[in-house]
């Protein structure tokens, strides 16, 4: 699925970097809780960016921007992603992908032609309850695959849960942690339902301070890298890119 959004600056989306962010559109998920409506369920309301497109503003900033993040929607659903990082690498860039972990050879495939330089992996909910979010049955497995193929990666990793009530309890944390290792790097992230994608989700109360600090502890008890992030991370898409 085609690029769809472009943002030129960023300071919040790549860890201690200046960054472009690629917006691709489409998703092999359907999390009730997505900021990200527009891209995933309404995508030809949006015009395409072509990929000389995306080369040529990331090359307007290259002086300024260390990076591009490439998100979504789910970015490893487009077949023409890989080359549109190679052509970026070309630029100097490094490369910041945000996916949700259920194409892990196209994640292998990234890695080994040393197209990445930093992955961000959401969790969603304890893997087996991952259907319930829309995505496919195999999903828990390839998951982990996806996990065991950062694991044996030289790029940077950060594994990150955004806290839905309901979906994320002390037990999906639990059944997550169990999947991760000490030495991983963990950002439990406060749900906001202001620009959730469904009616009822933006309806859901956040989880207390009291309770993300709880989830936090029992994460800690598997993954002591394990922090808490705000909810200034969070914007929608359409707030980011202005559509
Ligand atoms: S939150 Fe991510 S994985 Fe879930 S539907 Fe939105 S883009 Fe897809």
């Amino acid at each position: 699925m085609p690029v769809k959004g472009f943002q030129g600056t960023s300071l919040l989306d790549y860890p201690a970097r200046i960054a472009a962010l690629v917006f691709y559109s489409g998703c092999n998920m359907r999390c009730t809780y997505c900021h990200n409506a527009a891209l995933v369920n309404t995508p030809d309301e949006y015009p395409d960016i072509p990929e000389d497109d995306v080369l040529d503003m990331v090359a307007a900033r290259r002086n300024f921007i260390d990076g591009v993040v490439i998100s979504g929607g789910e970015p490893t659903l487009d077949p023409a992603m890989p080359h549109l990082i190679e052509r970026l690498k070309t630029l100097g860039m490094l490369i910041k992908l945000d996916t949700n972990g259920l194409r892990p050879q196209v994640l292998a495939d990234l890695i080994q032609d040393g197209l990445l330089d930093f992955v961000s992996l959401d969790l969603k909910t304890a893997p087996q309850r991952y259907p319930a979010l829309g995505a496919p049955t195999a999903a828990a497995e390839s998951l982990c695959e996806s996990l065991e193929v950062l694991r044996q990666a030289e790029v940077e990793v950060e594994l990150r849960t955004t806290c839905m009530p309901g979906y994320v309890e002390v037990e999906d944390i639990h059944a997550l942690g169990g999947r991760l290792q000490s030495g991983d790097s963990w950002v439990l992230q406060q749900f906001v339902s202001e620009y959730a994608m469904d009616e009822t989700a933006r309806q859901v109360q956040s989880h207390t301070e009291a309770q993300m600090k709880e989830l936090l502890r029992v994460a800690q008890q598997y993954v002591p890298n394990t922090s808490m992030r705000g909810a200034r991370y969070q914007q929608g898409y359409e707030e980011k890119t202005g559509l």
